[in-house]
């Protein structure tokens, strides 16, 4: 788990870190390892004016984001690329510190097939994951990765990252976040250095681009993108690409590349099942060499909507607060620890708040939603919106239509039923649908 990149990008999405400061400094960090058993988070920073710098500014920020996150008092403990001996440091990439050399972010060692739990969810795109990591180039290219937040998309790129490399040793392979790329075009654009950053985009043998729907939404980026995927494409190189939508729903990459995915393979990943989330679970206690009985592993996963890395969240909470107790891992110890959990679960959810997400996530406004207007582009929504509030709250359909601008209850009736037909062939529409609901509670 990347607590580093995950706590710098909360409190950069919450604005309390500047574009300028990410770009100049937290650009030119990543996470080393983070050591439960001490609480130390090691971060690789490429000289030690970059420690003194973070840790002034934004180390209590960064403290408190990392609590928030349930890794109380953890120490962040810097390690510097060329103010320590290089020993430290083996197996993971240097930084060079130099902007436009900067591209790769590390490889998360933990993220490997061999800790990633396959269930019905996830076996199509695990199993694309491990052909692409198998025979680079040679079977699906490009490999899409598709899913919604915490299910798993950056394990399978590092996974294939991790299998490549001890393969292949040789081969250039960079794995780089979206924002990563953008904030690398923006630094060699204003140094004058756009040529520096093609030859060195353009010389990877496999390239594992994450979060392509982070890509910034300007033309010169998309364009950007554009050429170099061409560019590797067209040399034969392995290309990997993760988004939270398939590629056509995704803004920010060019209409011209919509086909382009066409010519490999979309592979997308659901939410877990139940008996999944109990074998993460498993899974990730031993890793910690955690003994995790049925009951508590089955009170969590019953208990955590379909993220796992919340999942993980609540189980490394729950690590923290046995230890820190000195207590043993039992039911009674997860309810209590646990509770919010349970009381988000019970929460209930409201009509109008239902319409607030799904207004949002479709770019209108609530009284479009609820409006006359019979346009395509707003129908679709207000009956998803009417679905969503019949399989979430206890609105009948007669309170429901009075909700959506007085309408009949017959039309909620036809809106419900729709959508649950549509859904069944719909992956896109069924993955939209649990994104959704997954916002709302
Ligand atoms: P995404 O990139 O899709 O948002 P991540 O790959 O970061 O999600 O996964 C979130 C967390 O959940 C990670 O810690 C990852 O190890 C874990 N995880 C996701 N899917 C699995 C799986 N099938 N088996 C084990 N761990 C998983
Ligand atoms: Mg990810």
């Amino acid at each position: 788990m990347d607590l580093w990149s995950d706590a710098v990008a909360s409190l950069e999405a919450a604005g309390q870190i500047s574009p300028e400061d990410l770009a100049v400094y937290f650009q030119a960090t990543s996470q080393v390892r983070y050591e439960p058993a001490t609480r130390r988070l090691v971060v690789r920073v490429p000289n030690n004016r970059f420690s003194r710098w973070i840790s002034h500014k934004y180390g209590d920020l960064l403290k408190a984001k990392l609590e928030e996150m349930g890794y109380p008092d953890t120490e962040i403990a810097f390690l510097a690329d060329l103010d320590e001996p290089q020993s430290t440091l083996i197996s993971s990439p240097r930084l060079s510190g130099s902007y436009v050399g900067a591209a790769e972010c590390a490889l998360t060692q933990r993220f490997t097939f061999a800790n990633f739990v396959v269930g019905s969810s996830n076996q199509f795109a695990h199993a694309a994951a491990l052909t692409v990591a198998e025979r680079p180039s040679r079977s699906y290219n490009p490999l899409f990765l598709c899913g919604g937040v915490g299910l798993g998309k950056t394990h399978l790129m590092h996974a294939i990252g991790h299998s490549i490399k001890i393969e292949h040793p040789n081969v250039n392979l960079a794995y780089v976040t979206s924002e990563r790329f953008t904030n690398d075009l923006i630094i060699a654009i204003r140094y004058d250095r756009t040529a520096g950053f093609r030859q060195k985009y353009r010389n990877i043998d496999v390239l594992l681009m994450d979060d392509v729907q982070f890509l910034a939404d300007k033309k010169k980026t998309k364009e950007e993108f554009f050429h170099t995927f061409n560019s590797l494409y067209h040399d034969q190189k392995q290309i990997v690409i993760s988004g939270d939508s398939p590629p056509h729903e995704i803004p920010t990459l060019e209409e011209r590349l919509h086909s382009r995915f066409q010519w490999g393979l979309i592979a997308d990943i659901q939410p877990p099942d139940l008996e999944t989330k109990v074998a993460i679970l498993r899974k990730k206690a031993a890793l910690q060499q955690m003994e995790l009985p049925d009951d508590v592993a089955f009170f969590i996963s019953s208990n955590t909507k379909s993220n796992i890395r919340q999942l993980e969240g609540s189980l490394n909470r729950l690590i923290a607060y046995s230890s820190l107790l000195g207590e043993e891992i039992t039911l009674d110890l997860a309810q209590s620890t646990l509770k919010d959990l349970t009381e988000s679960s019970q929460r209930v959810i409201t009509i109008s708040e239902i319409q607030r997400v799904v207004a949002r996530h479709h770019s209108l406004s609530v009284s479009q939603l609820i409006s006359r207007s019979n346009s395509p582009r707003i129908v679709v929504p207000r009956q998803i919106a009417m679905y969503l509030c019949k399989e979430l709250t206890k609105g009948s359909f007669p309170q429901i239509g009075r909700a959506f601008g007085n309408r009949h209850h017959t039309t909620v009736l036809h809106a419900v039923r729709k959508i649950s037909r549509l859904i069944k062939d719909d992956p896109l529409l069924h993955s939209t649908i649990n994104k959704l609901t997954d916002e709302i509670s």
